[in-house]
């Protein structure tokens, strides 16, 4: 059987972006202690309740990732009752990769010591701009030196691997101030970056702005879409010139320092989710895909331990999933590989959307592997749209 990989969302923020519509919020303190133990519930009951729903869970788990929100909040005691937690009901592999994301500026000394002692051995900062008027205006609490300085604690803690994630496309960023940030991570000499274009959910601050031609959040000054792309292709060549190659749309590592954990959900391997608005695919005895997920308010979420409803796919809906999930990789969708695992339906249904993209320049074939086209990476919803078939008439 597989080894797992565990996420767990830590929906706690210091303050919440203008542009973030995550399922994150400035919680009470007290409802931090009753949100472990949800979780300490949640872990200890896993395996019945994934039994009712004919699904297995790997007993191994090879990577572990605390998400949010800002898990960097949580105090040293309740960190150690997570991953304690974690560790009653799993077997944890010793390299397991271990990461936990956190907000620069918001790591106690205290904190990074526990992290450390639980095993953490990567650390994902959500840095975003290291132009700090761009950080402020989105309703970040760090500057550029505190960041740096951030990155230098955890390495110093013996914290060997660390991401920096940044966004292209905020308020009043420009392609000059663009390549301060990338300049900046690049010398902050990590190996592994994530850049995203920004996304405004329209039920953010910010975008609640943007839909009503408002003033505030700096709303005017977001870039145009086509500024945006481009300031991610200029990412992309930069981040590779320096040797963060891209492996997946937003992600770019040093050789051998891809994230082992996201690479699990790009390539259908089980993972199980805890927490608010966290997402699990486990597979049924048989090896079929079973997906289920928790729901995205906190209160309801404390209050009722073992929510949630599992799906088992069809097999049509894995196919779909494993072409836009595999063309997220740089390195495409092994033909061969699905075929073995689908048979020639595999390729068979899916002819007429791969000539259309083809044709498009969204997509383009190296022998038997077919990938997304730098076009095709600046439009990827859109082919992954193409993909979604219409249900099979049974
Ligand atoms: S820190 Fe992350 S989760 Fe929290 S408000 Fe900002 S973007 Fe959202």
């Amino acid at each position: 059987m597989e080894s797992l990989g565990v996420y767990v969302s830590i929906p706690f923020c210091k303050s919440k972006c203008t542009y973030c519509n995550f399922a994150s919020g400035v919680f009470p303190l007290a409802s931090m202690d009753r949100y472990i133990d949800r979780l300490e519930e949640d872990l200890r009951s896993i395996r019945s309740r994934a039994a009712g729903w004919k699904a297995t869970v790997p007993e191994i788990v090879d990577t572990i990732y605390l998400g949010g929100g800002t898990p960097s909040l949580l105090s040293p005691q309740q960190m150690q009752r997570l991953f304690a937690a974690i560790r009653r009901e799993f077997v944890v592999l010793p390299g397991a990769e271990i990461t936990v994301e956190c907000a620069p500026g918001q790591v106690e000394d205290a904190t990074l010591a526990s992290m450390v002692e639980c095993g953490v051995n990567r650390i994902s900062f959500g840095v975003q701009s290291f132009v700090d008027a761009e950080a402020k205006h989105t309703g970040r609490l760090h500057t550029c030196e505190v960041a740096l300085r951030d990155v230098e604690r955890v390495r110093d803690a013996g914290i060997p691997h660390i991401n920096l994630d940044l966004i292209a496309g905020l308020p009043g960023q420009t392609p000059d101030s663009w390549r301060r940030s990338l300049e900046m991570l690049v010398g902050a000499n990590v190996d592994h970056a994530s850049v995203y274009m920004l996304e405004v959910d329209d039920d953010s601050r910010l975008g609640r702005e943007m839909g009503s031609g408002g003033l505030k959040y700096y709303a005017p000054h977001v870039p145009s879409d086509d500024a945006i792309a481009e300031m991610y292709l200029a990412a992309c060549s930069f981040l590779e010139q320096h040797g963060l190659n891209q492996y997946e749309i937003s992600n770019f590592a040093r050789a051998g320092a891809e994230s082992r954990h996201n690479l699990k959900y790009w390539t259908r391997a089980p993972y199980l989710g805890l927490g608010l608005d966290a997402h699990s695919m486990l597979r049924s005895e048989g090896g079929a895909a079973v997906r289920f997920a928790t729901g995205d308010e906190l209160q309801p979420f404390l209050d009722t331990p073992g929510g949630g409803e599992a799906r088992t796919l069809s097999s049509q809906e894995e196919m779909e999933e494993a072409w836009f999930l595999g063309l997220r990789l740089n390195r495409g969708v092994d033909l061969a590989a699905m075929r073995a695992e689908f048979g020639a339906a595999a390729t068979g249904e899916f002819e007429s959307v791969l000539v259309d993209l083809e044709c498009d320049s969204l997509i383009a074939w190296i022998g038997d592997r077919v990938s997304l086209t730098e076009r095709g990476r600046l439009m990827s919803n859109e082919v992954f749209a193409r993909f979604l078939l219409e249900p099979a008439v049974s």
